[in-house]
């Protein structure tokens, strides 16, 4: 197995476009344990970990830029302000060593559709940023990215450098449903985020379809119905939840049985947008 470790993201853009068959690799806590049990035996590995810009973030505009790189922990520990719901989706993943280690860009890479970025990806509403040496920068809208069980829309010669998360107006929340309570791959998740200005609240759901999903209907209710400057109609709200829970696909498996997953959804639903709608009415009041 060849190993390469380009030092700057010109060299690595080269190195995927020579070696389409080399498989990236950051924390490493998806690959190494494919490595490990033999799922996987990749003729060469791209070592992104000498790529400084990978583990930087800034503020672009009216996005946050994460880098592809940049571990939970740092997400956790710095970035709670400007990234809620991805900061919370941080905090539950597996434990300290992991999250040490593992990346929102590695999750993307490896798009399970039990990863727990993505469903503040899709709430949020933000782009992925990814790139080839020969055809350049593509900005693909989270929503755009999953295509199937562990399938995206990345080519074979691109790399993700980045992810765009638009800068935060309203309250957010991430809330995942475990067999326990740490180092548990999610039964399934939600999230949700509300965009006041726009009078618009995003969803996102996880481990219950195919892939990581919105749910619009139950985005269109609100957009239509909610009222922005009252207490949230509990009506609505379970209106909201059913809806959350028809949106889900899920299956049975050794984690939990699909008709569980539904419940569980629209439970999730109910509760986020309840939390989300108490912090909103809360800070217009302060
Ligand atoms: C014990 C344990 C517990 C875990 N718990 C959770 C959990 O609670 N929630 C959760 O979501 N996940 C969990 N995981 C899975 C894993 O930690 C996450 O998916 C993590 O985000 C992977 O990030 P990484 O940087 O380690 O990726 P890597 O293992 O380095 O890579 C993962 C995939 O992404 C690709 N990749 C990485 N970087 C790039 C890039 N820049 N461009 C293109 N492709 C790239 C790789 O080729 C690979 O296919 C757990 C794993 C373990 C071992």
């Amino acid at each position: 197995m060849d190993f390469l470790r380009p030092t700057t993201w010109e060299e690595a853009l080269a190195a995927k476009a020579d070696r389409p068959d080399a498989v990236p690799i950051q924390g490493g806590t998806d690959v190494m344990v494919e490595i490990n049990f033999g799922v996987r035996r990749p003729s060469a590995l791209l070592d992104l970990n000498r790529v400084a810009e990978l583990r930087e973030w800034s503020m672009t505009g009216d996005a946050c830029r994460l880098g592809a790189g940049v571990p939970y922990a740092e997400i956790v520990d710095r970035l709670g302000g400007e990234l809620p719901g991805l900061a919370q989706a941080a905090r539950t993943v597996g434990s300290p060593q992991i999250r040490n280690r593992g990346s929102v860009g590695g999750n993307l890479g490896a798009a399970s559709p039990a990863g727990d970025s993505h469903p503040p990806l899709l709430a949020t509403g933000a782009v992925v940023e990814v790139e080839s040496r020969d055809r350049g920068v593509r900005m693909i809208p989270a929503e755009e990215f999953y295509r199937g069980v562990k399938r995206s829309a990345l080519e074979p010669d691109e790399l993700i450098r980045a992810v765009h998360v638009p800068r935060v107006t309203g309250p957010q929340y991430f809330s995942k449903v475990g067999t326990r309570n740490a180092m548990v791959i999610a039964v399934c998740s939600f999230a949700i985020a509300l965009h006041p200005r726009e009078r618009r609240v995003g969803t996102g759901i996880g481990s219950a379809a195919p892939t990581p999903r919105r749910a619009l209907e139950a985005e269109e209710l609100l957009a239509a119905e909610l009222d922005w400057d009252a207490p949230l109609d509990p009506a609505l709200a379970r209106r909201f939840g059913e809806l959350c829970a028809r949106a889900a696909a899920p299956i049975d498996d050794v984690r939990g049985s699909a008709a569980y997953r539904v419940h569980a959804i629209g439970v999730l639903a109910r509760r986020t947008l309840t939390w989300a709608w108490n912090d909103h009415l809360g800070r217009r009041a302060a």
